[in-house]
C-alpha cells in the first residue's frame, strides 16, 4: 500500500514541506557567530514557522523533512570543508527519540556534499539539561574531542542556535584535536540570541529551554 507524502507543518498532500510552508520560512541572514566558531550559516529565523519545522524534525521524527534540509543545509556548507560532523544531544533526549536529530542532518547533509561525516564529538554533560541543576545548566554544554587527526576546516551541523554556547563548545573541542577552522551550520538561529525563557511561549519553552544553546 502506498502512503501519500504529506507536509508534516500543514498536513497537506504533495511534498515534505510544501512550497506553501516554504515561503511562510524566513530566511535567518547572516548572524554573528558564537565566540570560537569562524563562520555561522544557518538557514531559518526561529519564528512560529521555524519552531514548527525543528518541532516536526524533533519531536514527530519527520524523517521526510530530511532530504529537503540536507539539500538546504548543503547549499550553506563552505566550499573549503573537508569533514562534517554535528553537536551530539543528551543521552537522555536520545534514548526518548530513539535518533539523534543533528546527527541524522549531519550524515544526510554530509551525503549530499560528497564530505565524510565523522562522530568528532563526545558530549561530557550527559543528562539532559532539564535535570540538571541551575549552575550546571549555565555552564553550559561540554564536549570533548574525540579524533586526534582533525585537520583543516570541519563543518558542525546542529539543529538550533540559541545562545551559541553549544556551537562555542564545539568549537573550542575541536580546536584542541586540530580543527583550523570551525563553521557552525544550523537549521534555525532566534534572532533574539539570549533569550529569556520566561518571555516565550510555553510550547517554545519547550524546545529552548531543554537543550539548545
Ligand atoms: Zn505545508
Amino acid at each position: 500500500m502506498l502512503f501519500p507524502v504529506t507536509c508534516p507543518l500543514c498536513h497537506s498532500v504533495g511534498a515534505a514541506p510544501c512550497a506553501a510552508c516554504i515561503r511562510r520560512l524566513r530566511p535567518a541572514g547572516r548572524p554573528l557567530p558564537p565566540p570560537g566558531v569562524d563562520e555561522l550559516c544557518c538557514l531559518v529565523d526561529y519564528d512560529a514557522v521555524g519552531a514548527q519545522l525543528i518541532a516536526a524534525l524533533k519531536y514527530r521524527n519527520a524523517r521526510r523533512l530530511v532530504p529537503w534540509l540536507a539539500a538546504a543545509l548543503a547549499a550553506l556548507v563552505p566550499p573549503d570543508i573537508r569533514v562534517m560532523t554535528w553537536a551530539p544531544t543528551t543521552d537522555s533526549h536520545r534514548r526518548r527519540r530513539g535518533f539523534d536529530q543533528a546527527a541524522v542532518l549531519a550524515r544526510a547533509t554530509g551525503r549530499r556534499c560528497g564530505l565524510p561525516v565523522r562522530p568528532l564529538l563526545s558530549r561530557l554533560d550527559r543528562q539532559s539539561q532539564t535535570g540538571r541543576s541551575r549552575h550546571e545548566r549555565l555552564s553550559g554544554p561540554r564536549f570533548v574531542g574525540r579524533s586526534t587527526d582533525v585537520g583543516g576546516p570541519v563543518v558542525v551541523i546542529d539543529d538550533v542556535v540559541t545562545t551559541g554556547a553549544t556551537l562555542a563548545a564545539s568549537a573550542e573541542a575541536l580546536r584542541h584535536v586540530g580543527a583550523a577552522r570551525v563553521v557552525g551550520v544550523t537549521v534555525a538561529h532566534t534572532r533574539a540570541g539570549r533569550r529569556d525563557a520566561s518571555s516565550i511561549s510555553p510550547r517554545s519553552r519547550v524546545l529552548t529551554a531543554g537543550e539548545h544553546g
